[in-house]
């Protein structure tokens, strides 16, 4: 059903934190264009039509192949101070207030960046975001399973020994076939007891298994996707019981086959079992995604109204690792707009 002007109105206002976003996904076109002029050698498109043709999403393999193109073009703390402050442009343009946002430090020393160049670039990055877009980010540094336990040491490593102003948590990403989560407990463990908090990706492409794993191996407090808890009623009333919140993004599990159509989409279940979901974008313009559209087709093709949505935002406030007062304010904002908007709980 087609939404209302002013329950479109009502989205666009609503203040929003993104839980789930990559970085390196995260390159707008604009963003490219900036890094591809910098960077002429790597062959990506320097000129607008070109680059938005390229970066139209055609299928998965093609997503990955401009995923590659965005990560050869990242050199130094310029390249990563212009990707951080493309991101807050765009989250500002959503009405973000706030990210935490997923940095893959092995992938980065892999292509020959030092880590003072990628520390450097976040910071300054980080500073202009608040600055210049009034967006605040934190980080989640995340292990690329793919690459197996040595990337998990060496992300664990260089997040306890950097520690750098925002870090709030730590991650594990990449694809999950073939990659068992247990192999990374004893990385999470220490981070953990360094004091990071546990989101690991899980239950994206396997099944509940996997978020079983997450959950009991990894002490995860958030399970980025985890759609595929909804395939099992124990992990959902789990899930739900001890309030372990669902990083969920629909136009992602789209776009990567993981759910047919979003009118296909459990997010409507997960919520039916009382489970803590939060709404994402994962690598938003690789996808084709932004964080209004995910509310707008939550309303648009599965039918939440607004004080549904108005739920998710609370929620990922809620959820976030943002400091108390902080949340607060964010949840005051919210209510304000629910008033103001007639959408009573
Ligand atoms: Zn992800």
């Amino acid at each position: 059903m087609p939404v209302s002007a002013s329950l479109r109105a009502f989205v666009e206002a609503l203040p929003k934190v993104e839980l789930h976003v990559h970085l390196v996904g995260s390159a707008s076109v604009d963003t490219v264009l900036a890094l591809a002029k910098r960077h002429p050698e790597a062959g990506v498109p320097a000129d607008r039509q070109a680059l938005a043709e390229f970066y139209e999403f055609r299928d998965f393999n093609h997503f990955l192949k401009v995923y590659w193109a965005v990560q050869s073009m990242l050199r130094d703390r310029h390249d990563i101070e212009t990707l951080v402050v493309g991101l807050a442009a765009d989250l500002a343009a959503q009405n973000a207030r706030y990210a935490e946002v997923t940095v893959t430090p092995y992938n980065h020393r892999l292509d020959g960046m030092p880590g003072d160049e990628l520390l450097t670039g976040l910071a300054t990055g980080r500073a202009r975001a608040a600055a210049e877009h009034g967006v605040e980010l934190a980080w989640c540094f995340d292990i690329p399973g793919e690459k197996g336990v040595e990337a998990g040491r060496e992300t664990l490593v260089f997040a306890l020994r950097e520690r750098p102003d925002g870090l709030v948590s730590f991650g594990l990403g990449g694809p999950e076939v073939g990659v068992g989560r247990a192999q990374f407990e004893p990385f999470f463990t220490a981070a953990r007891e360094a004091g990071l908090h546990s989101v690991p990706h899980a239950g994206e492409t396997t099944g509940p298994a996997t978020v079983w794993s997450a959950l009991h191996d990894l002490g995860a407090e958030r399970i980025g996707h985890g759609t595929s808890s909804a395939a099992d009623p124990a992990l959902l009333a789990y899930l739900a019981e001890h309030r372990v919140p669902l990083e969920v993004c629909p136009t992602s599990n789209v776009r990567t086959q993981q759910v047919e159509s979003l009118a296909a989409h459990p997010l409507r279940r997960l919520l039916d079992h009382g489970v803590a979901v939060t709404l994402n974008t994962d690598d938003p313009p690789m996808f084709g995604a932004t964080l209004n559209g995910e509310y707008l087709a939550a309303a648009e093709i599965l039918g939440l109204r607004g004080v549904e949505l108005a739920n998710l935002a609370r929620t990922a406030v809620d959820v976030s690792f943002l400091p108390g007062q902080r949340k607060a304010e964010l949840t005051g904002e919210i209510e304000n707009l629910v008033a103001e908007y007639g959408f009573l709980a």
